[in-house]
């Protein structure tokens, strides 16, 4: 078995550098903002991820590994090609598995973490969930089926992961014109943690834009509209433990204290976040219709 490193460990000294080096520019008045505790309570879940990664990483690999050993349709040697074509069809897996995580509970619950903070900074790339790496991995099945080794697809998806990092930063306005036609940039991703209306769920992005204008999601950064970071409702704590299960505490007690039938506390799983069984609650999509019809 070909033994990749994880690249993620490598990258945390450049993390660490760049982070420094947008402070350093917040504090010579460039439009970059940090608050302390906020960056703080970023890189607490930024370690926390990686070392729940220890043991998250084997049990994907495991996964990976019985399904590659036994039930694998092809053979895919390891070269330039079969790298290059998992380049694609790990950033299409990455698209998916990120849009349903804006659409469906059960993995908001965990990906809302990376969405918790008000601030826009690169210490905002390293706030990672601490319980979606224990299953967020069935979107990526389909690849050890096809019969990409369990190590290459690991080593992609941290290539992605680390892509992912630069373009959490104000300090970067637009890229030239055709990279940001083709890739995601920091203008796409401010667009994604935007909880404006019209930012809602747009822009689910790993390295290729493409994903989202392929499949309507996609959303321009607008001068008009200035982002606005954060959720809808936003949770206002710096505590790491909070932060990481939050959502997970709401989803349980949705489902366990509602006076409902069980397709309804099962649906609280499925559905995206903000609905309720007796239609009280507001998803993003409801968000989106309320506030184009107020701007008629
Ligand atoms: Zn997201
Ligand atoms: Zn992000």
């Amino acid at each position: 078995m070909p033994n990749f490193p994880n690249l993620i460990h490598f990258a945390i000294p450049f993390f660490v550098l760049s982070i420094l080096l947008e402070v350093y520019l917040s504090t010579k008045g460039k439009e970059v903002k940090y608050t302390l505790k906020d960056a703080l309570s970023s890189i607490s879940m930024g370690l926390g991820n990686v070392f729940l990664g220890f043991i998250s990483k084997g049990i994907v690999l495991f996964v990976f590994f019985l399904i590659y050993d036994n039930f694998r349709i092809f053979t895919i040697p390891i070269s330039w090609w079969s790298f290059t074509l998992l380049l694609f069809l790990d950033d299409f897996s990455y698209y998916w598995f990120h849009r349903i995580s804006h659409k469906c509970r059960l993995f908001w619950a965990s990906h809302v973490v990376h969405h918790s903070s008000q601030h826009y900074n690169l210490s905002t790339a390293l706030r990672q969930t601490w319980s979606g790496g224990f299953y967020t991995f069935i979107f990526w099945l389909w690849l050890p089926l096809l019969g990409f080794h369990p190590a290459m697809i690991l080593l992609q998806m941290s290539i992605s992961l680390i892509y992912q990092f630069w373009i959490h930063t104000e300090a970067i306005k637009k890229m030239p014109k055709w990279f940001e036609s083709v890739f995601n940039t920091p203008s796409h991703h401010r667009v994604h943690h935007g909880s404006n209306p019209i930012y809602l769920d747009r822009n689910h992005a790993g390295i290729f834009i493409i994903w989202d204008k392929l499949f309507g999601t996609f959303q321009p950064e607008l001068e008009s509209e200035k982002v606005n970071y954060g959720l809808t409702e936003n949770i206002n704590t710096f505590n790491p433990i909070f932060i990481a299960f939050h959502e997970w505490v709401a989803l349980f007690k949705d489902v366990f204290t509602s006076k409902t039938t069980l397709l309804n506390r099962i649906k609280y799983f499925l559905k995206p976040p903000g609905w309720k069984w007796d239609g009280t609650g507001k998803s993003s999509d409801q968000l989106r219709e309320e506030w184009l019809n107020s701007k008629l």
